[in-house]
């Protein structure tokens, strides 16, 4: 909590550096920081003082984290991740600054991927803290809860829906190997081929008990990256063109998320690589030539202005320590956004506006020596280590 600015003379307090004062107000306050915002006269130092609830700590500011090209590359972590994420916790292992990790991948669901990081970077991370590109789509269950829909992305994209409490959900290759030739390349790709007698025993295992041949798909979800693009190109133009039926000919266009947009995104390889952007581009490019109306399509994830609002709940709620308040009496100060994608993550924090300050690291998709040209972050780093020195600097932390 940061009150006004305050008018402090020099002569009183002598000290440029933040200091920490103890005092007591009506019982409700225990702790009081202030530092020099700037000089105003000879005399005077325009301070601004920030108070501290008894037991209730709250920060002005909180942090969201890109993780691919900022926390991980691949599977290891990058630009001292494990040091950065270190200094945010106290020696009893609870958070000192409201954090979260705002990223467009995903493909598992939110609970594995915070035990995931929590190995790979050493400290604990709660799902509550994991906002993945899909995990909006758990928005959408009053209005497919109950009805067919297909997921596909690597992972588990099937697995992703269920936990979000999706009833009739199927993998896309699940889907797909009902339909015999709907991919007329199948026998070439070893690593379907191989696995045929598996299918088939997962078929007389999980017997659905709707009749696939006859039930419209009223949804498709592309989770994550997809895996094998001319297969799910090929279903999906199906699905869609047929009205939810693929070997049919009739019906509106099924609904199509995308839980990204992302054109590329830096992997393990040392280039970037194409994302669910790329992929969205070539389905709508074929679907367009070979159906007469458009494709329909909603892609959700980061710059989305959304998906700032909704991590600025999420960190509230996370401030607050999911006790019962009302999360939006909590309004942060400064939300900053690192990442290291102008178009995704620097844009996205500038057309979220206040409170968001951006903040672009060199060790994932920009590698520029000064500031992106078109989408300028508020800072440039070069690693989310010098990243978290930074605003822990400038919020007195230190
Ligand atoms: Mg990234």
């Amino acid at each position: 909590m940061r009150f006004p600015a305050v008018l402090i003379k020099v002569s009183d307090c002598t000290s440029r550096v933040p200091v920490l004062l103890s005092f007591q107000a009506h019982g409700i306050f225990s702790r009081l920081q202030a530092k020099p915002q700037r000089e105003c006269d000879s005399s005077y130092l325009l301070w601004t003082i920030r108070l501290f609830r008894n037991g209730n700590a709250r920060s002005s500011f909180g942090i969201a984290f890109d993780i691919d090209g900022v926390i991980l590359r691949g599977q290891v972590p990058v630009g001292g991740s494990p040091q950065a994420l270190g200094r945010l916790y106290d020696d009893s292992g609870a958070t000192k600054v409201p954090f979260l990790f705002l990223t467009n991948g995903g493909g598992v669901p939110e609970s594995r991927r915070a035990i995931e990081l929590s190995g790979l970077l050493g400290v604990n991370i709660l799902p509550s803290q994991v906002v993945q590109g899909h995990s909006p789509f758990r928005n959408l269950l009053n209005r497919y809860e109950y009805e067919l829909i297909v997921a596909t992305g690597k992972g588990e994209p099937a697995v992703v829906m269920s936990e979000y409490g999706f009833k009739k959900v199927l993998s896309l290759e699940e889907y797909a190997s009902y339909f015999e030739n709907i991919d007329p390349v199948s026998q070439y790709k070893k690593w379907t081929t191989c696995d045929l007698a598996t299918k088939a025993r997962q078929h007389e295992m999980f017997e659905p008990d709707y009749d696939i041949f006859s039930e419209k798909v009223r949804a498709a979800f592309v989770v994550s990256d997809p895996v094998d693009w001319g297969r799910d190109i090929q279903v999906l133009c199906d699905i869609l063109k047929s009205g939810g039926l693929p070997d049919k000919h009739y019906g509106d266009q099924p609904a199509l998320y995308f839980a990204a947009d992302d054109l590329e995104y830096q992997a393990a390889f040392p280039t970037k690589r194409l994302g669910v952007g790329a992929f969205r581009i070539a389905l709508e490019c074929i679907f367009n030539r070979i159906h007469n109306k458009p494709l329909q399509y909603t892609s959700y994830g980061k710059p989305n202005p959304f998906v700032f609002k909704n991590a600025e709940t999420i960190l509230r709620k996370i401030q607050l320590n999911d006790k019962n308040e009302d999360a939006q009496s909590h309004s942060f100060e400064t939300i900053y956004m690192i990442g290291d994608n102008p178009p995704v993550d620097i844009k996205g924090a500038k057309q979220a506006g206040h409170p968001w300050f951006s903040i672009l690291t060199r060790t994932g998709v920009f590698r520029g020596k000064d500031n992106d040209p078109d989408f300028p972050a508020d800072r440039v780093v070069d690693t989310v280590e010098e990243a978290v020195e930074y605003i822990l600097q400038r919020e007195c932390c230190l």
